[in-house]
């Protein structure tokens, strides 16, 4: 399919060329083949008039669990601790593999609708996770989430045995549409041997290492009490920070944390809603990107937001950096953006792919709806993206040349049987008074 996009104002996020306001895109098959505001002359299946829209490439949500938006509204309002023991860990255990993908569908529709091209997921079940998103053809690189309790038998955990066959299974899936990593959920859930095996495991299949690491300050102390190391000297001892990491929240961070991670090439996704509503603090970015560390953004979980839209998730990152900081010069709309699409690209190793509107690049795109006087006017579409607008102004998505989402129309999910399997769960959950 060729597409030529008209009259559109693009942010290209491409730092070796500058496009005027008004140019033209054109997708033939899976690649952006030209960007500028001079079409060529060549017959195209599809004109789209983009006269007043922002073209723009597509957002990453660099950490999220899926299937927790079945848990959305179920418990909030309490401390981290609370929503886990109380609530979220109970209902997890009785979810069956069913509702796993329907939680998986709805997580992905709606960031589908608000602009979210590719993601990062860790969950259980993380096969039917990979089987449901293959469906959705949005672009994930998905874990399973690994815990364990005892140092022995690492090789014959349900959990381990499942990342491995699902790697096997789905890592490059789709010409790359998925691919796989592997997980430690976090130190305090895991042992030393799991550390050592999911080291050894990540090097020999070549994939990520995906870690909630410094979230809370309970688990720092808790492991200097216990090791007498911090959770990151614990992970570099054991040879996980060889593979690329991607560390999540990186709250409790020291200065020699924070050099161990930038040496290893490690990355860090922020995710401020999820930390904000539990109390758990929020990072301070600067030190990591000013040792040059990658950091992208995340949602998290739509059970601890409530919400799958990463265009809030800009927002809040880009107001609370400027408020650490003490300066509205820091965190500028452009600095914000390139952590929540270029980030997103590195920290799922797929830099070179996607990430700016250039021919060559898979054409992961959206485009904003001119229509919305939220949008209007328009000075300048970076800051006009990044402070003004919310995910629901997003009008359509391509991943990879297709369009799976248009003004509200859903190319490859069922919406009304995804509507119906929701109430079902929701009526399921409410009869076992779950909450
Ligand atoms: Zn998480």
């Amino acid at each position: 399919m060729r597409y030529l996009f008209r009259d559109a104002d693009i942010i290209t996020l491409d730092e070796n060329s500058a496009v005027p306001r008004s140019s033209s895109l054109v997708v033939n098959g899976p690649r952006i083949v030209y960007v500028g505001n001079e079409p060529p002359p060549i017959p195209f299946d599809r004109v789209i008039d983009c006269a007043g829209k922002i073209i723009m490439p597509g957002l990453v949500n660099a950490h999220t669990h899926t299937p927790m938006a079945l848990l959305r509204g179920m418990s909030d309002d309490c401390s981290l601790e609370d929503w886990l023991s109380r609530v979220i860990w109970p209902v997890e255990s009785a979810l069956t593999k069913g509702d796993i993908a329907c939680g998986t569908l709805l997580a992905a529709a709606e960031m589908l609708a608000y602009g979210t091209v590719s993601f990062s997921d860790m969950y259980r079940h993380s096969d039917t996770v990979a089987e449901t998103v293959a469906t959705t053809k949005m672009k994930a690189n998905i874990c399973e989430s690994i815990t364990n309790g005892e140092d022995s038998g690492i090789g014959r955990l349900e959990r381990v045995r499942e990342s491995i066959r699902m790697i096997d299974r789905w890592n490059g899936w789709g010409d790359g549409l998925i691919r796989c990593d592997t997980s430690i959920q976090s130190i305090f859930q895991t042992t030393p041997a799991l550390w050592e095996f999911i080291a050894a495991l990540a090097g020999e299949k070549g994939v990520g290492v995906h870690i909630h690491l410094g979230e809370t300050k309970d688990e720092r102390e808790n492991c200097e009490k216990r090791y007498g190391k911090t959770p990151t000297r614990l992970l570099y001892d054991a040879g996980v920070l060889k593979n690329r990491v991607v560390a999540v929240h990186g709250t409790y961070l020291d200065g020699a944390d924070i050099e161990i991670l930038a040496g290893c090439g490690a990355h860090i996704v922020h995710d401020p809603a999820s930390n904000l509503k539990t109390c758990c603090a929020t990072a301070r970015l600067k030190p990591f990107l000013d040792k040059g560390i990658n950091v992208a953004l995340g949602t998290d979980g739509v059970c601890s937001n409530n919400s799958g839209d990463l265009f809030a998730t800009m927002r809040q990152t880009a107001l609370l950096q400027k408020a650490f900081e003490n300066d509205p010069a820091w965190m500028t709309a452009n600095q914000t953006l390139r952590l929540a699409v270029a980030g997103g690209w590195a920290s799922q190793g797929r830099a070179g792919e996607s990430g700016v509107i250039a021919a060559g690049k898979d054409a992961d795109l959206i485009i904003l709806n001119g229509e919305h006087p939220g949008l209007w006017p328009n000075y300048d579409p970076v800051t006009t993206a990044v402070y003004a607008a919310q995910g629901g102004h997003v009008e359509t998505v391509m991943v990879r040349g297709e369009i799976l989402y248009n003004k509200g129309e859903y190319l490859t999910i069922d919406m009304e049987k995804l509507r119906h399997d929701v109430s079902q769960f929701a009526r399921k959950a409410r009869s076992r008074v779950w909450y």
